[in-house]
Order: C-alpha cells, then sequence, then structure tokens
C-alpha cells in the first residue's frame, strides 16, 4: 500500500510528491485524469524541433531564493527576460505601459508634457495599478488613454468583466510602471527551463518512491494514509455547495515557413480580434527551425466536461463560496488542498511552488 496520494501531477503535486519521497522516504502515488504530466505547463517538442506550450505560454519568474535554488535542482534556465508588446491604434508598443511607451504612442511634443506630469505625481521607478492611476484627475486624459486602449477591451474579452468587475489585484499584475524597463516581470530570477516544463516535472517524480499513473481520474481517498488533492476542491465534494467558476482558454494554432512570425514572444491585442494575444513559441528557447508556430489564444467560461480550468475568478460571491469549501477542508485531518484548483487562487508557478514546500514543512 502506497502511503500518499497526489491527485494532479502538474508543479504543486510534483513538489509534494517529491519532497515525501526523499525527505520522508514514504512511497507516494500520484495519478493525473490527463494523459500526461506536467499539467497546465506541459510543453513538447513538435515535429519542427519547436518546443510548444500546449496551454498557453508559461515564463517561470521568482523573487525566492528558496524556490529557485529548489527548481534548479531539477532544471537549468536560460536567461530569457519576457518582454510583451501590445497592438495600440495600430502601433507596436510596450506592455506594461512605461515611458518607453508613452512615447511610442503619443507625439514626442505631447509625451514630453505628459512625462513631467508624470514625475510630479510619482516617483520614478514606481509601479502604479491602473485602478488607483485612475484617482488622480490631473492625469485624467492618459489615464483614461491607459484603461481604454490597453485594460478595458482586453479585461473584457479576457474575464467577461470589465476590469472595474475584476478583482483589483488581476489588472494589478500589469500596472503602469514609471520607469523604461520593458519587462514583463522584475523578479530576480527569471527563465524557461532549457528542457521544458514537463522534463523538470518529470524530473521531480523521478524517484524510486514515487509512482505515476496517468489516464487515472481521482475516485477514493481509501487506503492512503494522506491526500494531497491538487484538482479544483468543489470537485472534491461533488460540487455540493455549487460550482466554483473559472475562466478558461484555447488556443488555435498556426505554422508558418518563417523564421519568426513576429518581434516578441506574445504580442497583446486589446482592442482588435476575438483572440487576446498572439504566442510565438520559438522565441523561448530560440528553437532552430525554418518554421514557426503560433497559437491564437481565446477566451470563454469554464464548463465541466467542456474545457479545461485556468483562471479562477477571485470575487466577493465565489470567495464566500471556495471558503464553504474550505471548512469542509479543514474537517479532514489527511487530506490537504494546494495548488491553483486546490486553493482556487491565482498562482504564478512559484506562488505553486513555494505553497507545496511550504506545505511540506507545516505536515512535518
Ligand atoms: N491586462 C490587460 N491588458 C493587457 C495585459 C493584461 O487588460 O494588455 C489585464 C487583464 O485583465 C489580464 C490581467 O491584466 O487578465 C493580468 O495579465 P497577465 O498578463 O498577468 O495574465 P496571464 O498571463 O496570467 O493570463
Amino acid at each position: 500500500m502506497k502511503k500518499n496520494l497526489v491527485a494532479g501531477a502538474g508543479f504543486s503535486g510534483a513538489v509534494i510528491a517529491r519532497l515525501l519521497a526523499e525527505n520522508l522516504n514514504e512511497t507516494v502515488l500520484v495519478i493525473d485524469k490527463k494523459s500526461h504530466i506536467a499539467g497546465n505547463c506541459y510543453d513538447f517538442r513538435d515535429k519542427n524541433g519547436i518546443m510548444i506550450h500546449k496551454y498557453g505560454s508559461h515564463i517561470f519568474h521568482t523573487n525566492s531564493d528558496k524556490v529557485w535554488n529548489f527548481l534548479k535542482r531539477f532544471t537549468d534556465f536560460n536567461t530569457y527576460m519576457h518582454e510583451v508588446a501590445g497592438i495600440i491604434d495600430g502601433i507596436e508598443a510596450n506592455i506594461p505601459f512605461n515611458f518607453n511607451t508613452l512615447y511610442q504612442v503619443f507625439p514626442e511634443s505631447l509625451a514630453r508634457k505628459f512625462e513631467e506630469k508624470l514625475l510630479k505625481t510619482f516617483e520614478y521607478n514606481t509601479k502604479v495599478p491602473i485602478l488607483e492611476f485612475q484617482k488622480h484627475e490631473e492625469l485624467k486624459f492618459l489615464a483614461d488613454y491607459i484603461y481604454e486602449k490597453i485594460f478595458l477591451n482586453y479585461t473584457t474579452k479576457q474575464w467577461g468583466l470589465s476590469p472595474k468587475e475584476v478583482e483589483g489585484a488581476v489588472t494589478a499584475r500589469v500596472p503602469v510602471y514609471l520607469s523604461k524597463d520593458n519587462r514583463y516581470f522584475q523578479d530576480k530570477y527569471q527563465g524557461i527551463p532549457l528542457e521544458g516544463y514537463t522534463k523538470v516535472i518529470e524530473n521531480m517524480l523521478n524517484h524510486p518512491n514515487i509512482e505515476v499513473r496517468l489516464n487515472t481520474p481521482f475516485e477514493s481517498s481509501e487506503g492512503f494514509e494522506r491526500i494531497f488533492y491538487t484538482g479544483s476542491i468543489d470537485e472534491f465534494f461533488s460540487y455540493k455547495y455549487g460550482i466554483l467558476p473559472y475562466r478558461s482558454v484555447y488556443f488555435k494554432f498556426e505554422e508558418y515557413a518563417m523564421d519568426y512570425y513576429q518581434s516578441h514572444a506574445c504580442i497583446n491585442y486589446p482592442n482588435n480580434y476575438d483572440f487576446t494575444r498572439i504566442h510565438e513559441y520559438k522565441h523561448y528557447l530560440k528553437d532552430q527551425s525554418s518554421k514557426t508556430v503560433i497559437a491564437k489564444e481565446y477566451s470563454e467560461q469554464f464548463e465541466i466536461g467542456k474545457n479545461e480550468r485556468y483562471y479562477p475568478i477571485a470575487c466577493k460571491e465565489n470567495t464566500e463560496l471556495y471558503n464553504k469549501y474550505l471548512k469542509e477542508a479543514e474537517k479532514l485531518d489527511n487530506v490537504y488542498f494546494l495548488g491553483r484548483l486546490g486553493d482556487y487562487k491565482y498562482y504564478n508557478i512559484d506562488n505553486a511552488v513555494e505553497r507545496a514546500l511550504n506545505l511540506f514543512g507545516e505536515i512535518v
């Protein structure tokens, strides 16, 4: 009999499985209903040798030495630092909106005036969420411009809600940045695993105490001393209080016989088309091929049996529903919930890894 059951072979499940296996020397059965490991971080090399992120771009970044040092045991990273462009009024401009964006989208004389005003209002090198930025009456024209051209339509496509309706933390992920730093993230450590994310998870799960079974949905926790559940917490409790809403996305892949399709790995289209952004995967690991593959990303509501869960939708009502499940979870002394779906939190990869590392710390 295995001591531990881990449901879900994404980052959260793989990290906790590895820690149990190597630090407690306990057996761990990892199950996943998908036909592959790595959850939504799953990537693979296609026939052209291009590393495709099947469920959309994943760019690793963290400020945590603990997370970085743990992951470095299982992979090397390249020195990729993510930059995103957006098509604003037909101009390819930097996102997040920063001083470079200002000069890209406005005539120089106007940009200079805005720059002066901005520096009177904010400290250089600070980040200001758009909803905060809009509170500054003296910057109303610029605030409305950024809100309407970058956030309003993108957020409506992505969430089916306006930026004022989604939790502020969501749009605050991409604040206005009083800087010339074009990077999407400022974290100390950033990069793409040299052999891809799937390989990282494979290396983590490669331990004599770990057995992995794919195409295996979670059915019962019976017979295990501890259960680590990284699926959606409402599903574990058979949706007894109702269904936790999620946003889902899907991708339309296209292949082109050209070196590169676009200037950046990710280009956002806030105001045009029905997709939110186009990913071009070759950029991440500089894959050598005469072809290139892009994916157009579309957003839709999650529906059980129809599509995948991607984004928990943070709002008061959903948090209340989640808290009901959390209360149920707290009654179980051998079942632990973790991960984006288990915790119903908009984790980045490093958050998920850190959560699993901390949970293990709590258990031992
Ligand atoms: N966002 C936006 N316009 C952009 C980029 C982001 O309105 O050009 C908003 C949107 O609401 C999005 C959120 O900021 O959901 C967070 O963006 P991020 O790129 O972090 O989303 P992820 O990569 O996690 O999908």
